[in-house]
């Protein structure tokens, strides 16, 4: 069997991700004597003889007859990923009003799913494309020479309108392509916040019975908002409030991890990051470390946001007696937070993550080596509390405090890193 690979309109993300993984595929090739003719991210560019051809992207009104002349020569055709299957990002416009017309007199094009132009035998979904769904359909040609499975699942225009918005988190089903991306890092922090609802067409994201985000187990984490394509979900943002704070003389606080974050992510020194905030207008920039406010001659259980303090309440009642508040900084409203944790923005307002504020120093082309280092005071003023990072290390916290109730423990039911928000490391995104 012979199998090609084209890309049509789209980012190539799908096509990408097969290389990437390409090591789970290669047993199915060699098990099936499957033979890749083409796919030029392999550089393998023939394209004369195919059973298979595989494409992803929407079609646009440039490739309509190349698309006819390879569904001509395939024995079968697959639309590989979002865009292929329901137009992806590539027709969200039209459905926003775009007036298409205006556009093409221009020289953009159209751009339409797969199965509007010709016929699809099977379908792989996701944004990108799931490796796990082509190896399935691929096996299944193999084994029957059919596909009997791989439907379209639902359409791209259906119409939707529910809103889920409690003012940190938004999701905007209108917007959403259904490419599973959110339900799955959610799931992978065991937080199972989002989920599919309905079927066929029909099919929506969204939270069990349409409940808010914290009544569903949220834990702030912000993931799913840092890698929707589509911004159909989103955490909010106080850029614009920041920066009116700043060009108006206000001060900023930063937290001192933000501090290392901000000097690793850009690429200077720790000293470099006051400068920074400076340039971008603040009049007076204080470091801080919230942990260093923990009043340690206590004993207690420090929840790390309101996630952990549902948490216990609901899991262990017993320990509520034990809660005491993380340390809130009390800062006025002309005071801008920068933290590496986008759950801090159920705090204060306006709040900077440090991705926010690595981004906007970037799109402001400061030229960073020409910023100034400053004397930082040393950072050795943690307090000597335990932290448990992740939902098995916070349950087992507190069953351990539970049994012998001394000293403080701070929970935080996020495994750490975060949402792009902080840009530190965060392993379990390394597939994305
Ligand atoms: S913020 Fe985190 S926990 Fe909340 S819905 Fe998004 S991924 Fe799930
Ligand atoms: S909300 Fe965004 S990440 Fe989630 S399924 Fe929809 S498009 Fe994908």
């Amino acid at each position: 069997m012979k199998v090609a690979f084209f890309s049509f309109g789209a980012c190539e993300g799908c096509r990408y991700r097969i290389v990437n993984e390409f090591a789970k595929i290669a047993a199915l090739l060699e098990k099936y004597g499957i033979e890749i003719t083409r796919e030029p991210l392999l550089g393998v560019k023939t394209e004369k003889n195919y059973d298979v051809a595989i494409i992803e992207g929407a079609v646009t009104s440039l490739d309509i007859e190349r698309v006819k002349e390879i569904r001509r020569k395939a024995k079968f055709l697959i639309a590989l990923g979002s865009c292929a299957f329901l137009g992806g990002i590539a027709t969200l416009g039209y459905k926003y009003g775009v007036q298409a017309d205006e556009y093409l007199k221009k020289g953009y094009s159209l751009g339409v799913p797969l199965h509007q132009i010709v016929k699809v035998d099977g379908y792989v979904r996701g944004c990108p494309a799931s490796v796990g769904e082509l190896i399935n359909v691929l096996e299944e040609i193999a084994v029957t020479e059919s596909i009997s499975k791989y439907e379209r699942r639902f359409e791209y225009e259906k119409q939707t309108d529910l809103v889920l918005d409690d003012g940190f988190l938004r999701l905007d089903t209108s917007k959403c392509i259904v490419c599973g991306r959110c339900i799955e890092l959610c799931s992978k922090i065991n937080a199972n916040v989002l989920t599919q609802a309905f079927r066929g067409y029909r099919v929506i994201v969204t939270t069990p019975a349409q409940n808010s985000f914290l009544e569903a187990g949220c834990i702030r984490c912000g993931l799913c908002a840092a890698y929707c394509p589509v911004a159909a979900i989103t955490y909010r943002n106080d850029v614009e409030a920041a920066l009116k704070t700043a060009k108006n003389g206000g001060q900023v606080v930063i937290e001192r991890q933000a501090v290392e974050a901000t000097a690793e992510a850009l690429g200077i020194k720790p000293g470099q990051v006051i400068p920074l905030l400076k340039t971008l207008g603040f009049s007076k920039v204080e470091i801080v470390n919230p942990l260093s406010l923990i009043d340690t001659e206590k004993t207690g259980i420090v929840p790390y946001s309101s996630a952990e303090k549902r948490l216990v309440k609901q899991v262990f009642p017993e320990a509520s007696k034990y809660l005491l508040e993380y340390p809130k900084l009390s800062l006025d409203n002309d005071t801008v937070l920068v933290t590496v944790c986008v759950a801090r923005k159920e705090d204060h307002s306006p709040v900077l993550t440090v991705h926010e504020l690595v981004g906007l120093a970037r799109d402001m082309l400061i030229t960073f080596k020409d910023l100034p280092e400053e004397r930082l005071e040393s950072k050795n003023n943690d307090c000597n509390v335990k932290i448990a990072k992740g939902p098995e290390e916070v349950k087992a916290a507190v069953h351990d405090f539970l049994s012998n109730p001394k000293g403080i423990v701070i929970l935080q039911i996020c495994p750490g890193g975060c949402a792009k928000g902080s840009g530190l490391y965060f392993p379990i995104l390394n597939d994305y």
